[in-house]
């Protein structure tokens, strides 16, 4: 077991540059309301920190139940002026919003870097990704249609209607602080809602800087309020019972989704929940190996595995589990870990030491039931929450690591014999969010995409995120769709109007 770390000498354990802190102190961080920077009513803080060192970035506002109050307030108050405001117009507020981000691409990169961990092409790549969902958004504000039609029995004329939903609150993760929002804050524009976004306490900088860019795009007040904050439940739960609330859309754990589905039953809330993934691997016999390597170097290490998209196991012939674990592990192994902004780093640190200890415990939990890592298997020593990419096999049925989300640079590979018994292990968790599955065949490759029970499929690719497609999960994963034109859906209503026959 190689446990040595490839670890840049000069990179992970140096700070933030004096450039990037004063980067850093150009970016917001108040709470914004009404469309008015603000403190917190109780005046707390909170610090934002650095993954690879610990250290204190950014002092942010920290919102307090009444600051939640207030922002929902805000947008109750404006819901149906801008649900009446004209689809060009909410079409061209996103469109200009994309622009901007696109021009500040680099700041936007460098926050995310910074406050995230992760390496800077990365978050370019998110930048392009989180982005896009604007543009996405303002072609599909100007498409909202209904219908009209005769009923059956030709006595009456059915009108079919959209309207906005009304009032949204949005509750976003740390893993993708730009793209989590964006996928939710553009349909809404673009349906007529208004809303209260949350970010994650961990990454609230890349969601301040968004709120500037929107409110230089002509968002008028009231319309988006960003409450960061460290009590999370105090603050939303007033807000989810409060009738003024119409949606709750939530990326993030599997726990917490279902806490906040229980909490909306109050009020019937309509509600979208991207939650957590166990994405299975299928790599069989007849699999162009190099593309196999390729996309499994992508579904595993994109985030530094802290993605729902991914791979979670690998379930690999047993033809080719052999050869593949090992060229995995070699290219694994190969990576430099890093400070996200240093030249040169494939791997930042993980979010925090609690997501890091989580890792490790599920790669002792393996080790010790008579898995080998084949490369990595233990934490870096030092500071930041670096853990090495690890590869493991001989994982026995019974490891945690194959039922929980990893959320980490780990690779377990196990092995299979026939086509049924690859599916059977695909399908052994409470989670369907995506699966991948590498195969020259095509008719297994369609065989594959309808009997693994998840929401998206990726045939011979390690990446299905894509702003025109519809992303999302079933079973634990959650309930909704984001993207594509599906996403439009989840806000906006079906209204019905019945006609009598007008002759
Ligand atoms: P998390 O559930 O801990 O937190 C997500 C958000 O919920 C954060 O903003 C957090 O502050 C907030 N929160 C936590 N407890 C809350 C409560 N009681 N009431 C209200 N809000 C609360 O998840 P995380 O660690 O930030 O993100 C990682 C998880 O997100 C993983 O499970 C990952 O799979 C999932 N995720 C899913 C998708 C998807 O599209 N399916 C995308 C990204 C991440």
């Amino acid at each position: 077991m190689d446990t040595t770390l490839n670890i840049d000498p000069a990179a992970p354990t140096t700070g933030a540059t004096a450039s990037e802190l004063a980067f850093i102190a150009t970016l917001p961080t108040q709470l914004f309301i009404d469309g008015e920077w603000t403190d917190a009513s109780d005046g707390a803080t909170s610090d934002v920190e650095d993954p690879s060192t610990g250290a204190v970035l950014a002092r942010i506002a920290d919102a307090s139940p009444a600051d939640g109050k207030r922002a929902l307030a805000a947008a109750a108050h404006v819901q149906d002026a801008w649900a009446a405001t004209a689809p060009r117009e909410r079409a061209e507020i996103l469109r200009r919003a994309f622009e901007l981000v696109t021009a500040r691409a680099d700041d936007f990169a460098l926050a995310m870097t910074l406050e995230m961990g992760k390496p800077l092409a990365e978050s370019r790549g998110e930048v392009a990704y989180g982005a896009e969902f604007l543009r996405w958004f303002s072609e599909e504000a100007v498409r909202i249609s209904g219908r009209y039609s005769t009923a059956p029995d030709g006595k009456s004329r059915l009108l079919v209607t959209k309207r906005a939903v009304g009032p949204c609150l949005f509750i976003t993760p740390w893993n993708f602080p730009l793209a989590m929002a964006t996928r939710k804050i553009a349909p809404a524009i673009a349906a007529g809602c208004t809303m209260v976004l949350k970010p994650a306490n961990l990454t609230p900088l890349t969601a301040l800087l968004l709120t500037q860019v929107f409110q230089e795009a002509g968002l008028p007040a009231g319309v988006l309020n960003v409450i960061p904050t460290t009590r999370p439940a105090e603050v939303t739960g007033p807000l989810i019972r409060d009738s003024r609330l119409r949606k709750l859309s939530f990326t993030g754990s599997t726990g917490v989704g279902r806490q906040l589905i229980a909490d909306s039953a109050h009020q019937v809330l309509r509600t979208s929940m991207e939650l957590g993934g166990n994405a299975p691997f299928l790599v069989f016999e007849d699999a162009d190996l190099e593309a196999a390597l390729d996309g499994a170097m992508l579904a595993k290490l994109r985030n530094m595995g802290e993605a729902c998209t991914a791979a979670n196991r690998f379930i690999v012939h047993e033809s080719l589990s052999g050869e593949f674990s090992q060229r995995l592990a070699d290219r694994m192994g190969a990576l430099r870990l890093g400070r996200g902004s240093a030249e040169g780093t494939n791997i930042g640190p993980l979010i925090d030491a609690k997501s890091r200890a989580k890792v490790d415990e599920l790669v002792q939990d393996a080790v010790a039931q008579g898995a080998t890592a084949l490369t990595g298997g233990s934490p870096s020593d030092g500071e930041g929450h670096f853990y090495p990419p690890t590869v493991l096999t001989n994982v026995p049925a019974t490891a945690r690591i194959l039922q929980e989300e990893v959320f980490g640079p780990v690779a377990p590979v196990v092995s299979f014999s026939t086509e049924e018994e690859a599916i059977a292990l695909a399908n052994d968790t409470e989670f369907g969010l995506v699966a991948y599955g590498y195969t020259r065949d095509l008719n297994r490759g369609i065989r594959l995409s309808e009997q693994v029970d998840v929401g998206m499929f990726g045939l011979n690719t390690g990446i299905v995120s894509n702003p025109a497609a519809p992303f999302g999960g079933v079973k634990q994963s959650g309930m909704g769709r984001e993207g594509g034109s599906e996403g439009i859906e989840e806000y906006l209503e079906t209204r019905y109007i019945g006609i009598p026959d007008p002759y």
